[in-house]
Order: structure tokens, then C-alpha cells, then sequence
């Protein structure tokens, strides 16, 4: 069986063989977009040279990009749990062409990696195409061979792709894996579409166009491709698994966190191994990319996950902190292809376990409100906004971890009043502002971090992060 290491080190090689520079995966915190709190594509470091402001001494790339989709146009951070094949933290393969090969090249070179390399069964493959893109159409039956009813014409934003609301665009293609009957859920288009059992794979995006205004779009002369496969959604293909979390890398951290809670790895707590294997990985690699717990912005992000990881702990009964103790086996799995987790595995060690070491009793205390709360309502009944506001305010519990806690039960959260207690509170606290005390905890985080050592940051100019390697 392919190893997920092996699965990357064979994409990256497959497009090496064919022409494309291998570039090594940009840091999680963009730094060429301010607006992105997170790098969510594998693009993102090569922005600027699809614009062409930027030109590189290559024009086709390959890369295996990590990508973080918690805040801001991409939020997988719900999905996590819930769905197979959703992470905060996943790492996006992807194939570019600056202004070189276009559609053809682009489709037949990622049918022939994945029919011919992979061996994946032909028939279980179907393709999206914008719903205008006749030659996208043309393309998959000439070059693949899939039937009409297997290159599904979509008319929707999700087969059409754009930087922003200017500069380059174009339709997209999406690929998707047949996982069989025995999962629920319709293909791409289809009112069912939402369960599971067709996967997207791959995405190849055509860049053809630039809206130059709002209302002006001109074909580029020289068209582009962006794609981005996601490596744990192959693997879970390559390695006969349906679900994400089955695969070898995630698996080893669902038994280590299984083992380290005393609980069964297959047993009742499926949503929660999930959740703990998946934030672990996103906390631990933002950490690695410098950034660290905090009450706004990036950092504030961060804390969530880290918060939402160990509730999911205090779900399989753990009493003492667990995250910290999955760290070796994250660095183990993904240590040799991303060396920064090696360097960072101290100061993430440190920090995990002591957010979770101060959360506990914030935890438990608002677990219990909350249960004493719930416990008043009938079956499905939403939980009043200001109670939620109340355990935020008055207990710390944030309010992300009510609504999830209220999900499983089947309820929702009076989101309209907890904003209107929030906004209450804030015109009050205009008039006469005290600092919340976290800012304390925030002075330890850096305390932590000067005594074990920040992570080296070289400068961007001076990483591997934009060469060659
Ligand atoms: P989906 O529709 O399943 O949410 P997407 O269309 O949002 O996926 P893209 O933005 O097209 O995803 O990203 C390119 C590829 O990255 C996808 O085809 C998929 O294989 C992978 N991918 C996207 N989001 C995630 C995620 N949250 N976890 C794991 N892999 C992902
Ligand atoms: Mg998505
Ligand atoms: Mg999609
Ligand atoms: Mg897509």
C-alpha cells in the first residue's frame, strides 16, 4: 500500500518528470496578502506571477502546499468532524502553468496520473465542467473518454474560479471519486450532493480571462492553470479507504490519541478522534509557522481550534491534558517532509499543554453550566442567546463550543440574541473599558516562547519557501 509520503513524493515526482520546478510549500501565514488570514491553496504563494507582476525563472510548478481553511472565504472548521473528507489542515498537491500549457495538457496530464500512475478504475471517475465551458466538455471526452453523463456541467461560482473581484478567472473542473452505493449521497449538481459518497478530488482551474473592471473581461494572452488535489483525499482513494481519517498518517495520531485517552480508537467517539487528530495537526503546524495563541486575529484562530481539540478530549473522558502528548507522532509522520515541525516540536509542546492546562477549569465549569442549562430545555429546542452570552461573559466559554455542543445535541443557538446580549454588552464596555484579564495569559504565551525558543524565522528572503529546492 502507498504510504501518504509516498502518494506526495509521487505527485511532486510525476510532474518533475514532466518539466514543472519543485517548490517547496509556502509558510501558513501568507506574505503577500494581508486579507488571507491563512494560505488555503496552493496559488497563493504564486499570486503574483499569475498576475505577472512577479515573473520566476520557471514557468510550470509542482508543489504539495499546506493549507489552513478555518476563518474567512474558506471555513472547513464545522465540517471537521462530520464530514470524511474535510480538514482544517490539509496539504493541497497542485500542478501550475504560468501562461505555458492550458486545458488540454492540464486535463491529460492529471487523467494520466491518476488512471495510469494510480490505477485508478476509470469508471468510477467523473469530471464537473462550468456549464459554458464547451471546451472543457470536448476535452474529458476526447482525452478521457468519459461518457456525457459523467462531465456534469455545472452553472454555478463552484466551476468558476476568480482571485478577487478583478485580475485573473476562469472556469474550473472538479474530479470526483465514486466511493460506491453503499454511502449516501448524489453526484456533483445534484440536489443529494451533500453526502459523501462522491468525493472531489482534484481541482484544475482554467485561467483564461481578467476582469479588468467589474464589468469588463478580456481573454488573457497567455492562459494559465492552478490545480490543487488534496493529498489525504488520494490517499484515502490509493489506500481503499472512504474516509480521510482512515488513512495511514491520521489513523497513527487517532491510536495515539486513543491510547494516551484510554478509549477505543473505533469505538463511540468517532466524531472527537477526528476533531483531536485534525486540530491537532493545524495547531501544531501554525505554531511551527510562528504563530501562537492570543485573544484576535491569526492567534485568536489558533486558540479556537486548540479549544475545540479539548473539549473533544474531555469528551473521551481525559482528565489531564492529551494534545501535547500526540505531538512525537504528528512530527514522526510528517517530520522528514516538513522539517519546521522538528525544529518547532518543543515550543508546541509547551504551548499546547499549557492552553489546555488553564482552559481546563474554564472547561469544566461552562460544561457543567451548560449541561444544567440543556437539561432544562425539551428535545430539539434551541438554547437562549443569553444564556450562551452569559457562559462567554461571565465564565469565558466560548461561544463557538456552545454551538458546537448544541449541534450534537440536535439544537440550535438563539444566535440573534447572543448577538444582541454581545452587542449590549459592547456599547457598555465603550463607556468604560477594563481589560478582561486575558491580556495576562497573553504575556505567558511569550514567556513560554522565549524560554523554549521561538521558531527560527530566517526572513522570507532567505528560506527555501520560495526557491527551487
Ligand atoms: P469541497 O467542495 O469538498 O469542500 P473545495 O471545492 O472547497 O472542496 P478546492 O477549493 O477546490 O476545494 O480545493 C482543491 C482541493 O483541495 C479539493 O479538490 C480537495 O481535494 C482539497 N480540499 C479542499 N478543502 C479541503 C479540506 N477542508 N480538507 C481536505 N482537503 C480539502
Ligand atoms: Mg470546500
Ligand atoms: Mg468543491
Ligand atoms: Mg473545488
Amino acid at each position: 500500500m502507498a504510504t501518504t509520503n509516498d502518494i506526495r513524493r509521487a505527485f511532486l515526482d510525476y510532474f518533475s518528470a514532466r518539466g514543472h520546478a519543485e517548490v517547496a510549500s509556502s509558510p501558513l501565514v501568507p506574505r503577500n496578502d494581508p486579507t488571507l488570514m491563512f494560505t488555503n491553496a496552493g496559488m497563493v504563494q504564486f499570486k503574483n506571477v499569475f498576475t505577472g507582476q512577479e515573473t520566476r525563472d520557471y514557468n510550470r510548478a509542482v508543489t504539495s502546499q499546506k493549507c489552513v481553511r478555518a476563518g474567512g472565504k474558506h471555513n472547513d472548521l464545522d465540517n471537521v468532524g462530520y464530514t470524511a473528507r474535510h480538514h482544517t489542515f490539509f496539504e493541497m498537491l497542485g500542478n501550475f502553468s504560468f501562461g505555458d500549457y492550458f486545458k488540454a495538457e492540464a486535463i491529460e496530464f492529471a487523467w494520466t496520473l491518476i488512471t495510469g500512475e494510480f490505477g485508478l478504475p476509470k469508471d468510477k471517475l467523473l469530471a464537473t465542467v462550468y456549464a459554458e465551458d464547451d471546451e472543457a466538455a470536448a476535452l474529458w471526452k476526447k482525452i478521457a473518454g468519459l461518457p456525457e453523463e459523467r462531465i456534469i456541467r455545472i452553472p454555478t461560482s463552484d466551476n468558476f474560479w476568480a482571485m478577487g473581484d478583478t485580475g485573473p478567472c476562469g472556469p474550473c473542473s472538479e474530479i470526483f471519486f465514486d466511493h460506491g452505493p453503499s454511502i449516501p449521497g448524489g453526484p456533483p449538481g445534484s440536489p443529494d450532493e451533500d453526502g459523501d459518497r462522491f468525493i472531489e478530488i482534484w481541482n484544475l482551474v482554467f485561467m483564461q480571462y481578467e476582469q479588468v473592471t467589474p464589468d469588463e473581461r478580456v481573454n488573457l494572452p497567455r492562459p494559465s492553470i492552478d490545480t490543487g488535489m488534496g493529498l489525504e483525499r488520494i490517499s484515502a482513494v490509493l489506500q481503499g479507504k472512504h474516509d480521510n481519517y482512515e488513512i495511514d498518517t491520521m489513523r497513527r495520531i487517532i491510536e495515539a490519541s486513543a491510547e494516551a485517552a484510554g478509549v477505543d480508537p473505533d469505538g463511540e467517539f468517532k466524531v472527537s478522534h477526528r476533531v483531536v487528530a485534525d486540530h491537532l495537526r493545524a495547531s501544531t503546524f501554525l505554531i511551527a509557522d510562528g504563530v501562537l495563541p492570543s485573544n484576535e486575529g491569526r492567534g485568536y484562530v489558533l486558540r479556537r481550534i486548540m479549544r475545540r481539540a479539548m473539549r473533544h478530549a474531555h469528551i473521551m473522558g481525559c482528565t489531564d491534558p492529551l494534545l501535547h502528548r500526540l505531538v512525537p507522532t504528528l512530527v514522526r509522520e510528517m517530520g522528514e517532509a516538513f522539517p519546521e515541525l522538528g525544529r518547532a516540536q518543543a515550543l508546541a509542546t509547551e504551548t499546547l499543554k499549557l492552553e489546555e492546562t488553564r482552559f481546563k477549569e474554564t472547561l469544566d465549569r461552562g460544561l457543567r453550566i451548560l449541561s444544567e442549562e440543556t437539561g432544562k430545555l425539551g428535545e430539539g429546542q434551541a438554547l437562549n442567546g443569553e444564556v450562551a452570552f452569559k457562559l462567554y461573559d461571565t465564565y469565558g466559554f466560548p461561544v463557538d463550543l456552545t454551538a458546537d455542543i448544541l449541534r450534537g445535541q440536535g439544537r440550535a443557538l438563539d444566535q440573534a440574541g447572543f448577538d444582541a446580549a454581545m452587542e449590549r454588552q459592547r456599547a457598555a464596555a465603550r463607556k468604560s473599558w477594563s481589560g478582561s484579564g486575558e491580556a495576562a495569559t497573553d504575556r505567558t504565551w511569550f514567556e513560554v516562547r522565549d524560554k523554549v525558543g521561538a521558531t527560527e524565522f530566517l526572513g522570507y528572503d532567505t528560506t527555501s519557501a520560495e526557491g527551487v529546492v
